[in-house]
């Protein structure tokens, strides 16, 4: 086999998961390639976002939503429909990256 013929497996593809939160507080998901869109619930921008290492399956700096609830939510929405959160600042989402 020629060394050739296989280069093209060595190039990792890349998959990442954007974890978001907009301005109004909505927590959500972006999947690669969506990454820099407005916020799917109320259509204004992200403010915050934590980009996780989806790469084969993984889920490599992905802050747990439990853990993002516990310490961010500000309860819901006056409609009763989305949880809203409080903007997580660098150093916290550092801690929560570093915490698993
Ligand atoms: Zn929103």
């Amino acid at each position: 086999m020629s060394a050739m013929s296989h280069t093209h497996r060595d190039r990792m593809i890349r998959n990442t998961i954007t974890q978001c939160i907009c301005i109004n507080g909505h927590y959500t998901q972006q999947a690669d390639g969506f990454d820099n869109m407005p916020c799917s619930v109320c259509h204004q921008m992200i403010m915050w976002e934590n980009v996780v290492d989806a790469t084969d399956g993984g889920s490599y700096g992905s802050i747990p939503y439990g853990m993002l609830r516990s310490r961010f939510s500000q309860g819901v929405d006056t409609a009763g429909k989305h949880e809203l959160f409080r903007i997580p600042t660098d150093e916290e989402t550092r801690a929560m990256r570093g915490s698993r």
